[in-house]
């Protein structure tokens, strides 16, 4: 096995049990080893620390697999990891009976660079790092062991695996394509999940309880849906009461498949939800209610008692934070205009580039500027099924607030 020894001081993060290891922290590889192959990681001191996957193409220049360094890294170890993830989404109640379940979140389940989602009887992996990519193989079979699932489809067409240098692949690993569409069920909600050619594996299993919220407070509501998406959100909305639904996306693709989704629940009022096709940007600029002095019909009416914006990831790194939070500042900025005395902004951010601490600060900026004063009631994350190591801080991409207004 080649070693890979580290810069002085650089074995820090190792000891706080962080999972990376950046190619500056790298004084040399010693011995060969191609992309995704096991390496021992050791101290420039030569105290060895770890067993690591080898990125020699990413800024990442190393993923830990063991903080032991005699643990051998082979099918066994893939089996006693994925059961591991498995076991502990069985151990939280809140969890019991999902159809849609996230099962491997990465770095927090002691696997980087490995997602595995659970919708009914089909697993979905991505694999995102050259050494995940390398024990394919051994992930998807210790998945079949620990869930007894038939099925298995790799989507592996996230575009990070560029920066590892490795080329998109989906198909199944495992069984074939049914002949009905997939379904889930969410909150007695159901919904297709299309996993050939949806968003990530097909579905944002990561907002499942912040869609039960909406539900709780949409009775009577009228609810604005920002960046809908397959109507997660608004089919939610609809099932708490809501007395109109409208949901915003600029993918026709994504509202027809809302569309259906609705039709899936007759228990729901179809004629109280109502899909654009439109830029969110320009559409919350639409809608803006005219005050008297402007120029133009008043658009009487035209204000939500809930808006959610769930844009997608507009900084996927820190390099993007600034024009990031000018796009999140704009969108929270028009949503607190729109918003009728009393109502709530349900707003997230899943950017990796922006933080908490960031986030709210936007947020707040963007009521002042909108002449609007309100209150955080709640602060909003991933589901249980999406749990942040930690020691991986970096795990907690998602983050949300729910503010009232006066
Ligand atoms: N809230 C959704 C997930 C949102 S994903 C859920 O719960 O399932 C982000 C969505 O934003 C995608 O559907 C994408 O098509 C849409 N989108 C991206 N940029 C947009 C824009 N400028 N205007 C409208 N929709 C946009």
């Amino acid at each position: 096995m080649a070693q890979l020894i580290l810069e002085p001081g650089k074995e820090r993060s190792l000891f706080r049990r962080h999972p990376w290891i950046f190619a500056g922290s790298v004084k040399q590889l010693s011995g060969r080893a191609r992309p995704g192959d096991t390496v021992e990681v050791a101290s420039a001191d030569g105290r060895v620390l770890a067993r690591a996957a080898w990125s020699p193409e990413s800024q990442i220049r190393a993923r830990v697999w063991s903080f032991d360094p005699a643990e051998s890294i082979d099918d066994a170890f893939f089996k006693r990891r994925v059961a591991a993830a498995v076991a502990r989404r069985a151990a939280l109640p809140e969890l019991a009976g999902q159809s849609g379940l996230r099962l491997i979140h990465a770095e927090s389940d002691g696997l980087p660079g490995v997602i595995a989602d659970r919708y009914g009887d089909t697993v979905v992996v991505q694999l995102t790092s050259a050494g995940a990519d390398k024990w394919r193989d051994a992930i998807a079979g210790a998945l079949v062991k620990a869930t007894g699932c038939g099925r298995i489809f790799e989507r592996s067409d996230s575009e990070v695996r560029a920066l590892e240098g490795l080329a998109p692949r989906t198909g199944w690993l495992l069984g074939e394509a049914s002949d009905s569409p997939l379904l889930i069920e969410e909150h007695g909600v159901r919904m297709t999940v299309d996993i050939e050619s949806g968003h990530k594996t097909g579905f944002y299993l990561d907002q499942r309880d912040n869609r039960r919220l909406l539900g709780e407070l949409a009775r009577d509501k009228r609810v604005l849906n920002c960046f809908c998406y397959t109507g997660g959100f608004s089919l939610q909305a609809l099932a708490g009461g809501a007395r109109q639904v409208v949901s915003v996306d600029s993918s026709q693709p994504a509202l027809d498949t809302a569309a259906a989704n609705l039709a899936l629940n007759p228990q729901l009022d179809a004629g109280r939800a109502e899909w654009r096709c439109a830029n969110v940007f320009d559409e919350l600029r639409r809608l803006r209610p005219r005050r008297e002095d402007e120029s133009g019909p008043a658009q009487a009416g035209e204000q939500y008692d809930v808006i959610v914006l769930d844009p997608p990831k507009f900084a996927p790194s820190a390099r993007h934070a600034e024009q990031a939070s000018r796009a999140y500042k704009d969108i929270n900025l028009q949503g607190f205009k729109l918003l009728a005395p009393g109502g709530f902004l349900m707003t997230y951010s899943c950017s990796g580039g922006i933080g908490l601490e960031l986030f709210q600060k936007i947020v707040a900026g963007a009521a002042r500027d909108a002449g609007r004063s309100a209150r955080i009631v709640r602060r909003l994350q991933g589901a249980a099924d999406h749990p942040v190591d930690l020691a991986f801080p970096e795990g907690e991409y998602l983050k949300g607030l729910l503010v009232q207004v006066d």
